[in-house]
């Protein structure tokens, strides 16, 4: 493969280009991870997008959500690329997140694009195909990129840590579901935006939101926010209302952030999570791959489970034999 030839077609913004390079950067096989990185690498880091990551359980209207944001954006002549990490879709099955069949209008828009999350069971292994697929779009030049994420476990940190602004959607609830939303997504949204303001759910949904309103209040106040943020909005994404509204606000902190050097801090911070992560990762994949070692660790997995060993002591030991294994001692 010709990766000059193909880091010209994304910078071009051929948009098959960008979809094999996110197939590659998906591809969990070694040839192919030594390739991807290589490309990454050739691509750079000049071309910056707004990352926006955007979470809410199933049925809160993320999809419709983003297909009248997206079709806003773009008619306002920008460029948009849709991403999902749906850690989630390799086993359930379930609605799948960016599936283009639920973003009709924008996936035929020629100034957008859509990519459904890559179907892995681990977490891990779709958060990190998805920041390199977040880079390969910001290489081609897209000026947004949506990241969508559902709302279970880890996945929303991993989303916040590739994205510059995090929105929380949410549905007009009743008080008692307000505790429903667990603090630890509450602390890394920007703005909330409670969805389906119109009709018989526009009352419901302008209470609902001053609700969450204070309840941003409470929060500790975060130094890479300006005083009135984290922000809640109602939006309908049926009407369109609040769109305009929610985009002007991002703006708003986009700016603040940038003029006050939080924009650059965090994004070098995000780049020591991705280091961090990567060693991890990939520490855990030479383990999965050295087959002796791979007993030993189902061995003492059994033995930490009987009570046998204790969990730091038999982790010890996986790890010594590991860098024995890659580090030979010389012999004299
Ligand atoms: P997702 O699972 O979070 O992607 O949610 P969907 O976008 O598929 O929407 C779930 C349901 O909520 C669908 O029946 C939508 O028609 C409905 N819905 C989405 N946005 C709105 C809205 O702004 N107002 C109203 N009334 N319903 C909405």
């Amino acid at each position: 493969m010709d990766l000059h030839a193909l880091a010209d077609d994304i910078r071009a913004g051929n948009r098959r280009a960008l979809a094999r390079a996110i197939t590659l950067v998906e591809s969990s096989r070694d040839d192919h991870r030594a390739q991807a990185s290589e490309l990454l690498t050739i691509l750079g880091t000049q071309r910056q997008a707004l990352r926006v990551g955007l979470s809410g359980t199933p049925g809160v209207g993320k999809s419709t959500f983003i297909e009248s944001f997206g079709l806003m954006l773009t008619g306002q002549g920008l460029r948009v690329a849709v991403l999902a990490v749906d850690p989630s879709s390799a086993r359930s099955g379930g609605s799948i997140l960016g599936d283009k069949t639920r973003m009709e209008r924008l996936s035929r828009d020629p100034n957008a694009f859509i990519r459904p999350s890559p179907s892995q069971s681990q977490l891990g292994g779709v958060a990190r195909r998805s920041r390199e697929a977040v880079a390969l779009c910001e290489a081609a030049g897209f000026d947004v990129v949506l990241i969508e994420t559902v709302g279970v476990g880890q996945s929303e940190t991993q989303v916040s840590e590739m994205s510059d602004l995090f929105l929380l959607l949410l549905a007009p609830a009743g008080g008692d579901e307000l505790q429903g939303v667990k603090r630890g997504i509450m602390e890394i949204a920007d703005m909330i935006l409670v969805n389906k303001a119109d009709g018989e759910l526009k009352s419901q949904a302008t209470r609902t939101c001053a609700d969450y309103a204070g309840a941003l209040r409470l929060l500790r106040k975060r130094a890479q926010d300006p005083d009135d943020f984290p922000k809640a909005l109602t939006v309908s994404a049926y009407e369109g209302a609040g769109l305009d509204a929610s985009w002007d606000e991002i703006n708003t902190l986009v700016a603040w952030r940038k003029a006050n050097g939080i924009w650059d801090t965090r994004r070098s911070e995000q780049a020591r999570y991705w280091f961090h992560e990567e060693v991890r990762m990939g520490l855990l994949s030479r383990l999965g791959k050295a087959g002796d070692l791979h007993d030993r660790m189902a061995q003492l997995e059994h033995e930490v489970s009987k009570g046998h060993q204790a969990p730091a002591d038999a982790a010890r030991q996986v790890i010594d034999a590991l860098f024995a294994k890659e580090t030979p001692k010389e012999t004299p």
